[in-house]
């Protein structure tokens, strides 16, 4: 980190320490998106991932480094949004492994560890009652056992602390990509360990809290759901195969997730959705060298079935993004 703190501190809106300044400039404003990057930001490890991102005691503990205004995709915030650009897209299944829809957000970081790209994955598990549990994933079958979407807020990037010195591969959605761009700017640490950076497509995530209880009172035992889906616009559970308009849950959208128009996660090596593949298959935008000779390596093993995306889908729901969440 010594490199990092010879570079020259931030300007500040306030005139008290930085964390001072996360607050008043994205806390309090209310578009924090909830990524954590500050977390894992953060060398006094004071800044907790709670409901609200919070550092108790910050006027003593924060040590004014500026590190998490540096990497906080909110700090003077401009949205990103279109759908990026891109080497190739198409739709794909994973002849290995299932998952939320082709599994290939899987296959991808099981072939990213095979070879030699990345030496642990931080992936998304759950528990019994889906409280998503970011984890540092060692090998393949840990991968594995995070396959499927989790649709509230996960904690990718304070697990980053957990990675130690390997080669990083992360998922997360597109916040989470703008955070893991700002470290590899900011922080010579993870410019080092941060390898492959996956981003989902996503138009709204949730708090675990307000999820759980919205689905209660649609009479959904949680512990009972095998899996969660939105599909043309309804939320669905299943097996129960209780469905709704993912209208009606607009009063749980977290505030920070109303001023980001980022879908497709545009700063991501490979970017991986459902719209626009039929069913069953991953849609994929392969964005860099690195996610390139990762796709190539798939299909040079037949690790995959590779299928057409319809981009103009893509498009329209990028622009549907925008459209619902505008920004100031
Ligand atoms: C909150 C959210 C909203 C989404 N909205 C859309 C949408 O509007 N349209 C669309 O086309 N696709 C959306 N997706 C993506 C889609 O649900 C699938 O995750 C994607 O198609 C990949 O499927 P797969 O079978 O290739 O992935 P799998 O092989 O099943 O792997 C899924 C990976 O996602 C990770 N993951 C799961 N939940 C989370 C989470 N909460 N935070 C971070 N990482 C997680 C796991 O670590 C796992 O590695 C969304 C995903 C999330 C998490």
């Amino acid at each position: 980190m010594a490199g990092d703190k010879a570079k020259k501190k931030p300007p500040k809106i306030v005139d008290t320490k930085y964390f001072g300044n996360l607050k008043a400039g994205v806390i309090d404003r209310e578009i924090c998106s909830h990524c954590s990057t500050c977390v894992a930001a953060c060398p006094a490890k004071g800044i907790q991932p709670t409901r609200i991102i919070d550092f108790p005691n910050w006027e003593e503990d924060c040590t004014d480094c500026g590190f998490c205004i540096r990497v906080c995709p909110r700090w003077e915030y401009k949205p990103l949004n279109g759908i990026g650009a891109y080497i190739e897209a198409f739709a794909a299944r994973s002849t290995r492994f299932s998952g939320q829809d082709g599994g290939m957000v899987t296959e991808i970081l099981a072939s990213a560890m095979e070879m030699g790209i990345i030496d642990s994955a931080i992936v998304t598990g759950r528990d019994d009652e889906w409280k998503p549990e970011a984890f540092v994933a060692k090998s393949v079958e840990e991968v594995s056992e995070a396959s499927g979407t989790k649709y509230s807020y996960s904690n990718v990037m304070p697990a980053l602390r957990k990675a130690g010195k390997a080669k990083i591969g992360l998922v997360g959605t597109p916040c989470i990509v703008s955070g893991a761009r700002k470290l590899q700017e900011n922080m010579i640490k993870y410019r080092k360990n941060i390898k492959l950076v996956i981003g989902l497509f996503c138009t709204e995530n949730f708090h675990y809290d307000d999820l759980r209880k919205f689905l209660e009172l649609k009479g959904v035992d949680i512990s009972a759901v095998e899996k969660m889906d939105i599909i043309k616009g309804k939320f669905t559970v299943k097996p129960q195969d209780i469905s709704f308009p993912v209208k009606e849950m607009d009063e749980i959208v977290p505030s920070g997730c109303k001023v980001c128009q980022d879908f497709a996660a545009v700063q991501s090596d490979i970017s991986v959705g459902c719209i626009g593949a039929k069913e069953g298959y991953s849609a994929v935008i392969v964005r860099t060298e690195t996610g390139k000779r990762i796709i190539d390596y798939i299909r040079e093993n037949g690790h995959a079935e590779f299928d057409s995306v319809n981009i103009k889908v893509i498009e329209k729901l990028v622009n549907f993004k925008i459209k619902i969440h505008p920004y100031p």
